[in-house]
């Protein structure tokens, strides 16, 4: 078919990935066609994802913080609820950096073109809108689908009591008994949200461990208040089925300390996410997309296909969105010409739940699974004036070192330790010691002072002006 546009560099997928690969290119010279199926862009992350969930977050922070100061002298009550009007918080949120959006897209003449795309040839992608079909030609292109919640065939789907993250998100009611299914980011993320807004939490998790990846001494906190606080934390548990009825969903364990079946008001899923790339008709394009649905590239983000690169979710990785961020410009630079590689040294990974659990480069359990070799400084928050102060004392700032006492991981537990981590990352990329880290003069008294303070452990420096 004859192209309705032509484009210099075509972006299919409008997430932080894509949205970063078009202003990219286009900062950079390049004509740009940013294609997305939806009338807004931003993606998974701004409207479904990272952006909606820590509003709520911090909703639940502040229901969280005002309980907890019960036993100090100031007792609030119990919250009431005015759903609307919490959902209009979360939706304002959004709504400020989706338009924000659209204006940062038109002031670099960036044009969106809403529709489900499909690759045609190597040159041509079909998009399948309200209007119509158009067919849009590009000598490059920036594969940027993102990814999707996995579905667990075993449970109703039809029934609306059964939710995915994006459900969960919506926050239709508060309901008595909620059933997390996944005890990974997310779903202990909206566990926390609904455990605040006054749910009955139960988390159900397929492994022995709660938030896999992340060493024990970091989810320990989490895992201590939660199994405290929740009506039932079920672990190296299956569910192997469940049913829609009148009274609840009923759903079915195996495996664990779980009951052999139990009903709940409402089940949140969150096992995973799955790569939207068998989707897009890679293959017209000479793309090859694997058994998963993922795109493999290079360090430059490119497909096999020399000038289609892919970036974000989709080319797999930890599916987070500042490793879309960071590829998408690299794509876009090496598509304008530059030579720009993607070289991170560490992605970082943060649970936004309370404590928060956040860690980066290195972690104790693959060092211990490699063999790799590494000394370790932890620094217990029970010791920091500030950490004190706020209810953090369960916290945990902690340093894996190498033979040079360069960091090569961190991993930080408590109240804004993703907040935190920046510095940790920042002497990782920089190369820095612990003596960098010792010597620096750190505000007193803050959080920060205990990644200055497990570098003095380890630095032998260690003072008392706690
Ligand atoms: P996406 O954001 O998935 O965007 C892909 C876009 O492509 C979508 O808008 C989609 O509609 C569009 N698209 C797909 N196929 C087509 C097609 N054929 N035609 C047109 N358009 C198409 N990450 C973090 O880093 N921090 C967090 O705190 C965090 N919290 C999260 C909380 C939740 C509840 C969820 C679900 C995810 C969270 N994530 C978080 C993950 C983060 O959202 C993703 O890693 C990120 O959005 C990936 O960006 P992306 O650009 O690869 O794809």
């Amino acid at each position: 078919a004859e192209a309705d546009l032509r484009c210099q560099v075509l972006v299919l997928g409008s997430g932080p990935g894509g949205y970063t690969a078009a202003f990219r290119a286009a900062d950079l010279g390049m004509d740009v066609i940013l294609v997305e199926r939806y009338p807004v862009i931003g993606g998974v992350c701004l409207n479904v994802g990272c952006i909606p969930s820590k509003a709520l977050l911090h909703a639940a922070q502040v229901i969280d913080e005002a309980q907890s100061f019960e036993r100090h002298g100031i007792r609030f009550g119990a919250p009431q609820i005015d759903l609307d009007k919490l959902n209009g918080y979360k939706d304002g949120v959004v709504r400020k950096l989706t338009s924000g959006l659209q204006h940062l897209a038109k002031q670099r003449k960036v044009r969106v073109v809403q529709g489900v795309g499909t690759f045609t040839s190597p040159n041509t992608l079909a998009v399948q809108g309200e209007a119509g079909e158009q067919h849009i030609a590009f000598e490059q292109a920036i594969i940027a689908v993102g990814s999707r919640p996995v579905r667990l065939p075993a449970l109703p789907w039809d029934d609306e009591r059964v939710m995915d993250s994006t459900g969960a998100l919506a926050l239709r009611d508060i309901p008595g008994r909620l059933l997390v299914v996944g005890g990974g980011i997310i779903g202990l993320e909206m566990a926390c949200v609904y455990d605040a807004l006054g749910s009955k939490v139960t988390v159900c998790e397929l492994s022995d461990d709660l938030m896999p990846g992340a060493d024990r001494d970091l989810v320990k906190p989490l895992e201590k208040r939660i199994r405290g606080r929740y009506e039932a934390v079920y672990t190296g548990t299956r569910v192997t089925g469940a049913e829609a009825t009148d009274a609840g969903i009923r759903v079915h364990f195996e495996g664990g300390k779980a009951p052999a079946q139990d009903t709940f008001d409402r089940v949140l899923v969150s096992v995973g996410r799955l790569p939207n790339g068998a989707q897009i008709q890679a293959e017209a394009a000479g793309v090859t997309v694997d058994e998963h649905g993922f795109i493999r590239t290079d360090g430059q983000m490119r497909t096999q296909v020399p000038h289609i690169f892919a970036i974000g979710d989709v080319v797999g990785g930890p599916m987070l969105a500042h490793k879309a961020t960071h590829e998408a410009k690299v794509a876009a630079e090496v598509a304008a010409g530059h030579k720009s590689h993607f070289d991170a040294r560490a992605i970082p990974s943060v649970a936004y739940t309370h404590p928060e659990v956040a860690w980066m480069g290195l972690t104790e359990t693959r060092a211990k699974k490699e063999g790799i070799a590494y000394t370790k400084a932890t620094f217990p928050w029970a010791a920091s004036g500030r950490a004190l102060s706020l209810g953090g004392e369960g916290g945990l700032t902690k340093l894996l070192l190498d033979e040079q006492q360069r960091v090569i991981g961190a991993g930080i537990t408590g109240p804004n330790a993703g907040e935190l981590l920046g510095e940790a990352l920042l002497a990782l990329e920089m190369g820095a010691d612990v003596e960098d880290l010792a010597l620096t003069v750190h505000p007193h008294p803050t959080l920060s002072e205990t990644l200055c303070f497990a570098a003095e452990v380890a630095h032998g420096s260690i003072t008392d002006i706690l």
